[in-house]
C-alpha cells in the first residue's frame, strides 16, 4: 500500500471534496452558490458543531432559509467546496449566541458516527473557524483584518500595511516505535484511565519531520530511534495540526520520562495488549485518529486476530 492509499484510510480527510480553490477568487460565483437551493450550511459555535436531533447525533446541514430561521442570519460563511452536487458552507456563529449544549457537539464525539467524506467537511470547517477566531487582527500592525476569498484569506485593512494572512496548519509528528515484537506506548496524565497511545509532538521551526521523530521520542522516553519510515498523514483540527505519521525502529532499552510530558511509558507486546484488553486495562486512542491506525497496522502485521475485532470482542464500543 502506498502513502496515498494509506492516507485515504484516515478519517477527517477525503478526496471526494472538490475544494474549488479557483471559485474562491470569484465573488459572483460564490454569491450564487450561497443563494443556491443546493447550498447547505453547518453552524459552528465555540468550536462545537450544530447537530440535527433527528440524526442521533449528526451534524445539522441546513438550507439558507433554515439557517436564518435557526440562527438569525446566514452571513459569516466560509465556502468549503462541492460534494455530491451540494455546495457546503461553514457558518461562524457569534460567541454571544445563547448556546444550548444539547444542540452543539464537539467534533471528536461526532466523528465516531461519520464517514470520511462528512468528517472531512466538519474538520475543514472547524480548522478554518478556529483560525478566523485567532486572526481578527493583523499580526504585522495590529489593525483589524477583513475576510476575503470565500473565507480562506484575511487581509489587513490598513492601507499602509495590507498584509495577507492565510490559514495556518501546524505540522506535528506521531510515531509508533517498535522493537523485538514490542511497541512503545505512552500516556498523558489528562487522558482517560488506561489509555495508551503513540508518541507525538510538534515539529519545531528549522527542524525536519524525521528529526522531530527522533527528538520527541528521546525527550519523552529516552529511547533512541534508529530508523523511521513515513506512514501517512491526517489533519487534526484541534485546533490546526497536520499529523505526520511514522513507524520507527529502536533498540528496546530502559525507558526514562525525561521531559515529564508523559506520566507513564511502556514497551508492550501484542500478547500483553490482548491480556490487558481482556482485563480492561488497555484503552487505545480514538479509532478516528491516525495514532489508532499506526497501532492497528503494527498490531495486525503478526496478530492472530485483527485489533478492531479484538476490541469489539472485549466490549470496547466507542473506543
Ligand atoms: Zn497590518
Amino acid at each position: 500500500m502506498d502513502h496515498l492509499q494509506r492516507s485515504r484510510l484516515n478519517l477527517l480527510t477525503s478526496d471526494l471534496l472538490n475544494r474549488g480553490t479557483l471559485v474562491r477568487l470569484e465573488p459572483e460565483t460564490l454569491s450564487q452558490r450561497v443563494m443556491s437551493d443546493r447550498a447547505r450550511f453547518i453552524g459552528i459555535h465555540r468550536m462545537k458543531i450544530a447537530v440535527d436531533d433527528n440524526r442521533h447525533p449528526g451534524p445539522a446541514w441546513l438550507t439558507r432559509e433554515e439557517t436564518i430561521s435557526r440562527f438569525g442570519n446566514c452571513e459569516s460563511w466560509i465556502y468549503l467546496g462541492e460534494q455530491n452536487s451540494t455546495f457546503h458552507f461553514a457558518l461562524m456563529l457569534e460567541d454571544s449566541l445563547p448556546r444550548s449544549d444539547d444542540h452543539f457537539v464537539g467534533l471528536r464525539a461526532l466523528a465516531f458516527h461519520l464517514d470520511a467524506s462528512e468528517s472531512t467537511l466538519l474538520a475543514f470547517a472547524q480548522a478554518l473557524t478556529a483560525w478566523h477566531k485567532r486572526h481578527g487582527y493583523c499580526g504585522q500592525c495590529g489593525t483589524p483584518t477583513i475576510i476575503t476569498q470565500g473565507g480562506h484569506v484575511r487581509v489587513c485593512s490598513a492601507e499602509s500595511c495590507g498584509t495577507t494572512h492565510y490559514p495556518r496548519t501546524d505540522p506535528a509528528i506521531i510515531v509508533l516505535v517498535e522493537s523485538d515484537d514490542h511497541a512503545l506506548f505512552g500516556r498523558k496524565p489528562e487522558w482517560p484511565k488506561h489509555r495508551y497511545s503513540t508518541i507525538a509532538g510538534f515539529v519545531e521551526p528549522g527542524e525536519s519531520a524525521e528529526q522531530a521523530v527522533v527528538r520527541e521520542v528521546a525527550e519523552e522516553t529516552n529511547i533512541n530511534v534508529l530508523s523511521a519510515h513515513y506512514h501517512s498523514s491526517q489533519p487534526w483540527p484541534f485546533p490546526g495540526s497536520l499529523m505526520l505519521g511514522y513507524h520507527a525502529k529502536a533498540t528496546k532499552t530502559q525507558i526514562s520520562l525525561n521531559d515529564q510530558e508523559l506520566e507513564d511509558a511502556q514497551w508492550l507486546s501484542r500478547e500483553e495488549i490482548i491480556t490487558r484488553l481482556n482485563q480492561g486495562l488497555f484503552v487505545p486512542p480514538p479509532k478516528i485518529s491516525i495514532s489508532f491506525r499506526l497501532i492497528e497496522d503494527w498490531f495486525n502485521q503478526s496478530a492472530t486476530i485483527p485489533l478492531k475485532k479484538l476490541l469489539r470482542q472485549s466490549g470496547a464500543a466507542d473506543f
